[in-house]
C-alpha cells in the first residue's frame, strides 16, 4: 500500500454544506490528494463513496468533451445529502497520463480517433489509474468499507485489487448532453462502463448561459 501523511485538514463552508477537507501528501508525487468529508466516517461501513481523478480541463475550464465536473458536482451533493460520506480527490489527471498528454489525445479526437484509439496510438495504456492512495486514505479516515458511486465496474475492481473493500457500487450518472454524448458511449461500448439513462439525475449545470446542442464541435 502506498504511504500517505495526513499533511493538513480544515472545515471548509462550500455551496453544497460545510465538509471536513483533508490534505495527503504522497512520497514521490508533487501533487497532494484530498479527502473531502462529510459527518463521522470513522469506524463506519458501506460509506458513500466516490474516488475521482483529477480533470482540470472539465472542472476547471468546464469542458464539455466529459462529465468529470458534473460527477464530482453530484457526489458532493449527494454526500451531503447523506448521514455521512467521503469525496477522495486524486492528483492523476486524463487517467493517469497527465494534462499536457490529455490534451494531444484531444487533439487527435479532433482527427476522428475515439478517445480509446487516441490513447492506443499514442502509446498509452488504456487506463493508468492506480487506487492504493485511497486504500491507504481511506484507512487513515477509519472507513471501514465504502459504497462506490460510479459507473465503471473496472473502477470498482481496480480499488479493490488495490486494497479498498467496496460493498456495493452505486449508479452514478449525470443527464448527458449533445457534446458528451459520444464520450459517455465511448466508455459505455469500450471500456465496459454500465449505465442506464433512466437513473441519470439532471445536471445542475448553470441553465440558459449555453446551449451545447447548438454547438458542432462533437468529438
Ligand atoms: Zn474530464
Amino acid at each position: 500500500m502506498s504511504m500517505v501523511l495526513r499533511y493538513s485538514e480544515c472545515r471548509l463552508p462550500t455551496e453544497y454544506g460545510a465538509f471536513q477537507v483533508i490534505a495527503y501528501r504522497e512520497e514521490g508525487n508533487p501533487n497532494e490528494h484530498l479527502a473531502i468529508v462529510h459527518g463521522d466516517v470513522a469506524g463506519k461501513r458501506d460509506v458513500l463513496a466516490r474516488a475521482h481523478s483529477e480533470c482540470f480541463t472539465g472542472e476547471i475550464l468546464h469542458s464539455l468533451k466529459c462529465d468529470c465536473r458534473e460527477q464530482l458536482d453530484l457526489a458532493f451533493r449527494r454526500i451531503a445529502e447523506a448521514d455521512c460520506g467521503v469525496v477522495l480527490y486524486l492528483r492523476q489527471e486524463g487517467r493517469g497520463i497527465g494534462l499536457g498528454d490529455k490534451l494531444r489525445v484531444y487533439a487527435m479526437q479532433q482527427q476522428g480517433y475515439d478517445t480509446v484509439d487516441a490513447n492506443r496510438v499514442l502509446g498509452f495504456k488504456d487506463d493508468l489509474r492506480r487506487y492504493d492512495m485511497a486504500a491507504a486514505m481511506l484507512e487513515d479516515l477509519g472507513v471501514e468499507s465504502i459504497a462506490l458511486m460510479t459507473n465503471n465496474p473496472a473502477k470498482v475492481e481496480g480499488l479493490r485489487r488495490d486494497g479498498v473493500i467496496v460493498t456495493r457500487r452505486v449508479p452514478h450518472l449525470v443527464e448527458p448532453h449533445a457534446l458528451n454524448r459520444g464520450y459517455l458511449e465511448t466508455k459505455r461500448e469500450r471500456m465496459g462502463h454500465v449505465y442506464d439513462l433512466r437513473d441519470a439525475i439532471p445536471s445542475a449545470r448553470p441553465l440558459g448561459v449555453f446551449d451545447p446542442s447548438s454547438m458542432h464541435d462533437a468529438e
